[in-house]
C-alpha cells in the first residue's frame, strides 16, 4: 500500500534491526486519514470473506480496525490487557509475550461480544513473532468462532510471525512487509 510505505518512509524511525518506531502515525500520535485508507484496504480485501466481527488487541490496534470495521459495517472487539471490575462475566483470556514490553501478560474478551456464530476478521499494527496474534487466535478458538483471516498494518517479514501464521494455513493480509531494517534502513518486500 503506497501511502502506508510513503508514510514510513518519511516518519518511520529505526530503533534497531528489530525494531521501527511509528509514533507519528499509528502508535502514539494517529493520521485520521491514513488510518481511513488502511480500514479501506483492510475492507477491500475481506470484503467476500463473510466478516462479522474485528477482534483486534488494546491499544494500537484499535484505530485501524475501526476504519475497518465501520467499512465493513461490523462491530469491532478489542482484546482488554487489564483486568477491570466491569468485566464480571468468565472471560475467554490467552497470555501473550509482548515483543516491545518484553513481558508476559494475559488478554481477555467477553464471550458475550464473540460465539461460534461469528466469523472474524483479526487486525493489529504490527505483526513481529506473532505472539498477540497467537493468543487472539487462542481466544477466537475458545470461542468456537471462525477465523477468516489477520490484516496487519506492519509485518517485520524478517521475524518468524507470519512464516507460523502461514504454515497454520491462515490467510494474512499485510499493507507493508518490511524485509529488513539493518543500517537504519527500511526496506520493502517489494
Ligand atoms: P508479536 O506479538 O507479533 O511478536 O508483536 C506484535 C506486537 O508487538 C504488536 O501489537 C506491536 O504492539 C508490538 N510490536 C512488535 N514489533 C514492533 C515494532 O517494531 N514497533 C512497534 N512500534 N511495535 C512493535
Amino acid at each position: 500500500m503506497e501511502a502506508l510505505h510513503k508514510k514510513i518512509r518519511e516518519e518511520g524511525i529505526v530503533l534497531s534491526d528489530q525494531v521501527l518506531k511509528v509514533d507519528a502515525f499509528l502508535n502514539h500520535q494517529i493520521d485520521p486519514l491514513l488510518m481511513q485508507q488502511i480500514g479501506d484496504e483492510f475492507a477491500r480485501r475481506f470484503a467476500d470473506a463473510g466478516i462479522t466481527k474485528i477482534v483486534t488487541i488494546e491499544a494500537s490496534g484499535i484505530a485501524p480496525a475501526v476504519m475497518a470495521g465501520l467499512r465493513l459495517g461490523v462491530p469491532v472487539i478489542f482484546a482488554r490487557k487489564h483486568q477491570s471490575l466491569t468485566l464480571t462475566e468468565n472471560l475467554l483470556v490467552a497470555s501473550v509475550y509482548s515483543f516491545t514490553k518484553q513481558t508476559e501478560s494475559t488478554v481477555a474478551i467477553s464471550p458475550r461480544h464473540l460465539n461460534s456464530n461469528d466469523t472474524v476478521l483479526v487486525i493489529d499494527d504490527f505483526l513481529a513473532n506473532g505472539k498477540a496474534s497467537q493468543a487472539l487466535i487462542s481466544i477466537i478458538n475458545q470461542a468456537g468462532a471462525k477465523l477468516a483471516g489477520l490484516g496487519i498494518v506492519i509485518e517485520k517479514s524478517f521475524q518468524g510471525g507470519r512464516a507460523e501464521l502461514d504454515a497454520q494455513g491462515y490467510r494474512v493480509e499485510s499493507l507493508a512487509r518490511v524485509q529488513s531494517l539493518a543500517n537504519g534502513v527500511v526496506t520493502f518486500m517489494e
